[in-house]
């Protein structure tokens, strides 16, 4: 993942800019909810990143409408990075706080072509918990989402 980060206040971030139209960007679509546009540091060709047209900072800050509208127009753009780049791959990320890689702290989710050996990694260091752990997690969050 890119090291830079933008610590812009919100409204004046990067992608607010670009929102805005104050920022170039190779503009991919737009409707009402999101944009499209290519990610400046293009991890393969046709990598392009989905974003909120109104600022908001993680997936914690986006309305249930604005996740469906985000996720429609990934959908869209991968069906048209599929037609255009036909890579054999293709990855979904979408990265929440420093700890989670987030660079650019207004909400998006990056739609990024995927090739044999292109070099990208994510490490995944696998843990077995056991049942008893994971019956115990699964308690837990039943349990928060009851109480929404
Ligand atoms: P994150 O690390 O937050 O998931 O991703 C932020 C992404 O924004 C990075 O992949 C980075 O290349 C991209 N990015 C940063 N600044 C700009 C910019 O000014 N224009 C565009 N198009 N992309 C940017
Ligand atoms: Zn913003």
């Amino acid at each position: 993942m890119p090291r830079f980060v933008d610590t812009s206040p919100p409204g004046v971030c990067i992608f607010c800019r670009i929102a805005r139209g104050e920022l170039p960007a190779a503009r991919v679509f737009e409707d009402d909810l999101t944009m499209a546009f290519m990610d400046i540091g293009q991890v393969n060709p046709g990598h392009v990143l989905v974003a909120t047209k109104r600022h908001a900072a993680t997936l914690f800050d986006i309305t249930p409408e604005e996740g469906a509208a985000v996720m429609r127009t990934v959908q869209r753009v991968a069906a048209a990075i599929g037609d255009t780049f036909d890579p054999p791959g293709l990855t979904l990320l979408q990265a929440n706080g420093k700890e989670g890689d987030q660079t650019v702290f207004h909400f998006h989710m990056h739609v990024l072509p995927r090739h044999a050996d292109d070099g990208v990694g994510l490490s995944w260091p696998r843990k077995e918990s056991g049942m008893e752990a994971l019956h115990a997690y699964a308690l837990k969050l039943a349990g928060a989402l009851r109480a929404e």
